[in-house]
């Protein structure tokens, strides 16, 4: 920890059960790699060492949320772990609402079709996959308003995740308040690497979206992460409690999504939240045709009653040190390899620039879809591509959508892995890096129509 540098420092909890994994060679792999089309996504979980595709469901649950999965109250109706999440979300996020759904997206669907009208525009601090993709569904269209030093992966802005509010209000000028239902707001924003949010900023537009009657909804998956970020770098809020900070960006704005599978330690669940009643009770009734009845949403009762204690757990001041500074460790020591990553180093994954590191590679022939197969190649970890094949196509055109962050996401689940896996991980990407001229790029061979990164299939060039 940053804190503690001058002594070892460790995860504030013990094991006690394990997981065995399976340990492979480089032959074993390349035959697995070969028969997922290079795709990491498409790899058996069995034949993965460390796997950093995603931290999205893959947390440790701890003793407590195992232990309240044995209470939960499977009624159709009415389930006591209903009650408890509702009321866990109402205290520690302040929403008045709750419509509890089987994860994220499906929230999304739900208040997007909710909100937006067909010609909507949708401005948002960076785009997020199966965000954007329900907003155009829904009849919008998403304009990214963050500030441009979020699209520099060597950009040392301590809140890349801030929304430019100037951009914010030009677009305002242009399309009308009318056209706007709301703006949307990540916390910890993914797509960036994991950048926060300030305070400064979200009061900023919060004054700006109240003038134009323009609401904000917030999508909170990586909240407590980004709460920690505002209290490590944001003057004002070094002695607050990651709890408090959490509550004041949630007064913030006006209804949100959540996957609780990221910053709520669970496997699986999600849930809506909002503050007004209109938009509660047609949600309450969205919900009943996509997930389930408004008690459950899609889910168990234990999973609802394991997600009320993950909240809790989510917000500790030990846990979320912990977490992030388990990231942390993990880009200083890819840094100190030289290696190229984006800076500042995330909350909840290390971005690595495969742009720069594999430059002899054109944008065309996926340069990070090419790292991550090479990584699992050499030591059986799982990445995760966020470049040129996760940003699609342009619908009009037809063309792939090159963004400027090419990029490998090597993302850390929570309380999963130790200091020494992490060691192995960063090894791996000094390796490749030393050895990168010899690396060949990828082509694609099938593309399927939606959301393409998933299942797209790709065999290696010359
Ligand atoms: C994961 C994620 C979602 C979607 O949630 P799911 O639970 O995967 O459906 C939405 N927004 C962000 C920022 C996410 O990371």
């Amino acid at each position: 920890m940053v804190q503690e540098r001058r002594r070892s420092w460790a995860e504030p909890y013990k094991i006690k059960m394990v997981e065995p994994v399976k340990m492979t060679d480089r032959n074993d792999r390349k035959k697995a790699l070969e028969e997922a089309g290079y795709n990491t996504f498409l790899l058996h979980s069995e034949d993965v060492y460390i796997d950093l595709l995603t931290d999205s469901g893959t947390s440790a649950m701890s003793d407590r949320q195992w232990a309240a999965m044995m209470m939960g109250d499977e009624a159709y109706a009415g389930s006591r772990n209903f009650y408890s999440l509702e009321k866990t979300i109402q205290d520690y996020y302040g929403y008045r609402y709750v419509v509890p759904t089987h994860q994220g997206r499906a929230a999304e669907h739900i208040l997007s079709q909710i909100l937006i009208k067909e010609g909507d525009i949708i401005p948002g601090n960076m785009y997020f996959t199966t965000t954007k993709l329900h907003q155009e569904l829904a009849g919008g269209q998403f304009v990214d308003v963050i500030i441009d030093e979020a699209h520099d992966p060597d950009h040392e802005h301590p809140f890349k995740g801030n929304v430019d509010l100037n951009k914010l209000e030009d677009l305002i000028k242009k399309h009308g308040a009318g056209h706007i239902p709301y703006v949307s707001i990540a916390t910890s924003v993914n797509m960036a690497g994991g950048q926060p949010i300030s305070m400064e900023n979200l009061k900023g537009l919060r004054e700006l979206t109240q003038k134009h009657g323009i609401k904000i909804v917030h999508d909170m998956t990586r909240v407590a992460e980004n709460a920690y970020m505002i209290k490590t770098r944001e003057t004002g809020y070094e002695n607050a409690h990651v709890a408090d900070i959490v509550r004041e960006i949630c007064d913030l704005t006006d209804a949100a999504t959540m996957s609780s599978k990221k910053d709520a330690l669970v496997n699986i669940g999600g849930f809506l939240a909002v503050n007004d009643w209109d938009i509660f009770e047609e949600a309450r009734n969205m919900v009943v045709v996509y997930e389930g009845l408004h008690t459950y949403g899609g889910l168990a009762g234990r999973d609802m009653e394991a997600m009320a204690i993950g909240i809790t757990e989510s917000v500790q001041e030990d846990h979320i040190r912990a977490r992030v500074g388990q990231v942390q460790y993990l880009g200083e020591k890819i840094d100190q390899y030289g290696v190229p990553i984006v800076k500042p180093i995330g909350t909840h994954g290390v971005f690595l620039n495969a742009r720069r590191m594999l430059e002899h590679l054109p944008q065309d022939q996926f340069p990070a879809q090419t790292l991550a197969a090479e990584l699992y190649l050499d030591s059986g970890i799982r990445a995760m591509e966020r470049g040129v094949v996760s940003a699609g196509r342009n619908p009009e055109t037809g063309d792939h959508i090159y963004p400027e962050l090419e990029l490998v996401r090597l993302t850390i689940p929570r309380r999963v892995y130790t200091q020494a896996h992490m060691d192995v991980v960063a090894e791996s990407v000094e390796e490749i890096y030393i050895n990168r001229e010899k690396v060949k790029g990828l082509k694609m061979t099938y593309e399927p129509k939606y959301l393409r990164f998933f299942q797209a299939r790709f065999e290696p060039l010359g």
